[in-house]
């Protein structure tokens, strides 16, 4: 029977529960147990497919298509396991579910209600996960302790501690203790009152896990454990990382929270195997070299919007023993006089996925400045689609190419609808979406990259290259190296005049890891190295380290 770890927050959103509970899975996995991770969202949207990245961040996609949390990057990111749907349930997709059962007339002429119908579903919910096979699985519940829509969540972790007995289910609460300055003091009275919060409602939390931005002394400790209920080693700190998020898990080792765990819930396991990522965190530590990439999108102001691939990228920059710079840039702006200019500083240029026109100038503007003065690009999704626009104009003779998103009628649609959208009306879980194979020709940069032929990425479009054009595009020296297996759609594409030019109509970001990084971010990192050092020379690209630093 599968054990439950039920992990919540407290005092403040944003402590960062995705990153902690990716990394208490990745510590279980390496103890050699079967765990599977999941994430109960509070909100009434079904999934966050259809919200603006600037309310929620980066939509995260998974193997099997359901558009999801970003927390979800985490967990796969800190496991290197793939999640699925059933990790990712929302208060909408609960409602959905009872709603249609109750249409239905499953209950019977009863009342439903928020207890035990919502409460069941929930329960349900977190069960699907529970197969015979698996030994944890940890539950992480959004929003904070106190907000009106997590209580049908509390709720329903409260019962299920009860219904599957209080040895085979845990708790952790993450809370923050702040550092109030003027007092020149630690406080702990928001981590007593959000676990207050708790107890009211019949949890009693397990562990604590603290967030603080200064150690935390034995004294709020001590006091915390008593005012809080919990065993003295059972308060975890977790302070703010110097480096890396991918400290935290050594963090929590540390103090044995491993252990902690595993005499909680009976697991007959020994400590973790982590010297791969011992060596990642020492590698984070000591990068040499530094290259800069400028990011030309439309949310570059929202801290989650491309998550994903600002961890692939550090990623491949730790592959490289590289530390990767990023410029943030407004498309917007490049379409200003002179915006260009910010350009001119970068050694790589990445376009990633988006929707809608606004901007889109501004990324076309910057695909032309990477392919004209051969500077490394890589596109992602829509950023293929601006590459290939792009290309159609300038290159091909094709003055109007656009793709039919932004002009239903476009004359030169060289990227367009595809067939089975046509009939499509609803916008919720509706494009193409989750992992799809794709077979790469020979002899082309992305062959290089990934070593072989056939590959699975994950996708997330309406859009797609107009074929009436392969032709005209063949002729000018665009290469279609990646299609699918039956030939029909365009994955990927390059420009042969050139460095290092890749552009995907998928998502590879969502497939990097720490220890892992993904090949073609790998290879587009390298070519902005080998690019920069021609520019600027080697000496440029060294990193100062931290003992030839100035005494402050
Ligand atoms: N808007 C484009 C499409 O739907 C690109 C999508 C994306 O970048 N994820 O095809």
């Amino acid at each position: 029977m599968a054990k439950h770890i039920f992990i919540t927050g407290g005092v403040v959103s944003s402590l960062g529960k995705g990153i902690t509970t990716g990394a208490v899975g990745m510590l279980l996995k390496r103890m050699g147990l079967t765990v599977k991770l999941q994430k109960l969202d509070p909100y009434l949207n079904v999934d966050p497919g259809t919200m603006n990245p600037y309310e929620h961040g980066e939509v995260y996609v998974t193997e099997d298509g359901a558009e999801t949390d970003l927390d979800l990057g985490h967990y796969e990111r800190f496991t290197g396991d793939y999640v699925s749907r059933e990790s990712n349930f929302t208060t909408g997709q609960i409602y959905q579910e009872i709603i249609r059962r109750e249409r239905r007339g499953d209950f019977l002429g009863k009342t439903v209600q928020v207890v035990p119908h919502v409460t069941d579903e929930i329960k349900r919910c977190i069960r699907t996960l529970a197969k015979p096979d698996v030994d944890v699985v940890i539950t992480e519940i959004g929003g904070t302790a106190g907000d009106i829509e997590s209580l049908p969540f509390l709720e329903a972790i409260r019962q299920f501690r009860h219904d599957v007995h209080s040895r085979n289910c845990m708790f952790i609460h993450l809370t923050l203790v702040p550092f109030i300055r003027a007092a020149g003091e630690q406080k702990t009275k928001p981590t007593q009152q959000s676990v207050g919060e708790l107890r009211r409602i019949g949890i009693q939390p397990d562990v604590l896990i603290v967030r603080c931005e200064r150690h935390l002394t034995a004294d709020s400790k001590k006091k915390i454990a008593l005012f809080c209920n919990v065993d003295t080693e059972a308060v975890i700190e977790e302070k703010d990382v110097d480096h890396s998020i991918y400290e935290v898990p050594l963090m929590l080792l540390k103090q044995e929270l491993d252990r902690i765990i595993a005499e909680r819930l009976s697991l007959p396991v020994g400590r973790p195997r982590i010297r791969d990522w011992i060596d990642v965190v020492e590698d984070v530590k000591h990068l040499q070299k530094r290259v800069k990439i400028a990011i030309v999108g439309k949310y570059i102001n929202h801290q989650d919007a491309y998550k994903s691939i600002y961890e692939a990228l550090a990623h491949a920059g730790i592959a490289h023993k590289t530390k990767v710079e990023i410029e943030r840039i407004e498309a917007e702006d490049l379409e200003k006089k002179d915006g260009l200019k910010r350009l001119e500083k970068v050694h790589g240029i990445l376009v990633p996925g988006g929707f809608g026109q606004r901007g889109t100038e501004g990324k076309i503007a910057a695909v032309r400045f990477a392919r004209e003065r051969k500077i490394p690009y890589l596109g992602l999704c829509l950023g293929m689609q601006m590459a290939v626009i792009e290309f159609g104009r300038h290159v091909c003779g094709l003055a109007e190419a656009t793709s039919s998103e932004f002009n239903a009628d476009a004359k030169q649609a060289v990227i367009d609808l595809m067939a089975n959208q046509r009939d499509v009306k609803d916008m919720g879980a509706t494009m193409r979406l989750g992992a799809y194979p794709c077979v790469i020709k020979d002899g082309t940069k992305a062959r290089a990259a990934y070593g072989k032929e056939q590959v699975a990425e994950r996708h997330r479009h309406r859009y797609e290259f107009n074929n009436q054009y392969r032709e005209v595009y063949e002729h000018r020296g665009m290469v279609f190296s990646g299609l699918s297996p039956d030939g029909r759609l365009v994955e990927i594409v390059e420009v042969t005049d050139h460095p290092w030019f890749v552009a995907v109509q998928f998502h590879p970001e969502f497939k990097s890891t720490p220890t892992d990084a993904h090949p073609l971010f790998k290879d587009f990192i390298n070519a902005t190295l080998a690019y920069a050092k021609d520019k600027e020379g080697e000496a440029a690209l060294k990193l100062p380290q931290a003992s030839e630093k100035a005494p402050a």
